[in-house]
């Protein structure tokens, strides 16, 4: 490739230091990272390093004016134990989408996947060999020039951290339909996948935990009536054998799980229809019995199955008889792992270093 990367290997791997069976959520990293620099309207230095601090000047302006972005998705292993992707160029394309929105320069995709290549290449002993676990990857760029005063930065970082992850605990999740709150309104930022974006979530997310619900539904910013998505997830129903979720607005993120969950779904000659949902329209049909299922989708969990749905001072109950988005996970998850042939072309195949 055009960019070449430089290599600087730990001495020593922490992998054996790791019980794959008990890994601790989001607090356990890789021997190394990858990182890139933006400078003077380039992108250079392409390099692995060990993982370890990054210097940070006090007034790097990420940390003041938030111009900061990221991308969330996981290396899995084939069945012969070669590392893969899923889909690694939706989320380099996304990542650009992101940063033009928020006046951050695009990053080559060729560096954004020859960048993952490399770090797994190095790193690939860190892919849990257990069941549904899977090395999480955690691609992301900020502003890190020193600079006080608003304008685009000049100066950025593109780095890539990977954590090993253990299969989420699926139990069907609670939801509480935010009436006060909102992610994203038309014009906004609710399309990238932007730190801003979940610095506003944080407090709504909070008051519902504390109301006993798992995650925030997100209704649209000018009538709290239409369903954008769920926490960070985007958001399924079926109603009367007929799939429905969100169309993508401008206020819903483009979720890489969500698109091949619409392919599988009609793969499997299901009808989707990508519309505007009330919440309205979600109770009436729970209450005529006609919802039949409901789950969010995204990187993290694959499909979450959704139970109930807390809306200002009633419960809108979700039926679980219909087992079709645990079909769709099943078959997700035995792609990615290399049981099931890749009819969509979906796998990258990783060489091992
Ligand atoms: C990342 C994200 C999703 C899910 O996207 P995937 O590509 O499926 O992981 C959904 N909603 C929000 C707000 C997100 O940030």
């Amino acid at each position: 490739m055009k960019y070449k990367i430089t290599v600087d290997k730990v001495e020593k791997s922490k992998v054996d230091q790791l019980d794959f069976n008990n890994i601790p959520l989001g607090t356990t990293f890789t021997d190394h990272m990858f990182i890139c620099d933006y400078d003077n309207g380039e992108w250079v230095d392409a390099r692995v390093v060990p993982m370890g601090l990054i210097p940070t000047h006090p007034a790097a302006m990420a940390l003041h004016y938030g111009q900061a972005i990221f991308e969330g998705m996981k290396a899995y292993k084939d069945t012969d134990g070669t590392p893969m992707l899923f889909r690694p160029e939706q989320n380099a394309k996304r990542l650009n989408e992101s940063a033009t929105r928020m006046g951050m320069p695009e990053l080559p995709e060729e560096i954004f996947v020859e960048g993952l290549k490399k770090l797994i290449s190095i790193d690939h002993n860190w892919i849990p060999p257990t069941e549904g676990s899977a090395l999480y990857l955690r691609p992301f760029m900020y502003a890190d020039e020193a600079f006080i005063g608003m304008r685009a930065a000049t100066h950025y970082k593109f780095i890539i951290m990977a954590s090993p992850a253990q299969a989420l605990y699926s139990k069907r999740i609670k939801l509480w339909a935010e009436k006060q709150y909102i992610r994203a309104a038309h014009g906004g930022t609710g399309e990238a996948k932007a730190a801003g974006n979940y610095a506003a979530a944080v407090l709504p997310t909070e008051l519902a935990k504390a109301k006993g619900y798992d995650q925030v539904l997100w209704l649209d910013a000018a009538e709290h009536k239409y369903i954008q998505e769920v926490g960070t997830m985007n958001i399924f129903f079926k109603i009367n054998g007929e799939f429905i979720t969100p169309n993508l607005d401008g206020s819903v993120l483009h979720g890489i799980t969500r698109a091949s969950v619409i392919d599988m779904l009609r793969s499997m000659n299901f009808k989707v229809t990508e519309r505007k949902i009330t919440i309205d329209e979600i109770k009436e049909a729970s209450e005529n019995g006609s919802l039949e299922e409901a789950f969010g989708t995204g990187t993290a969990v694959g499909i979450a199955y959704i139970q109930e749905i807390g809306l200002e001072d009633e419960t809108i109950h979700v039926s679980d008889e219909s087992p079709v988005g645990l079909e769709v996970n099943d078959t997700l998850n035995a792609i990615k792992t290399g049981q099931l042939k890749d009819k969509f072309g979906w796998m990258t195949k990783v060489d091992k270093e």
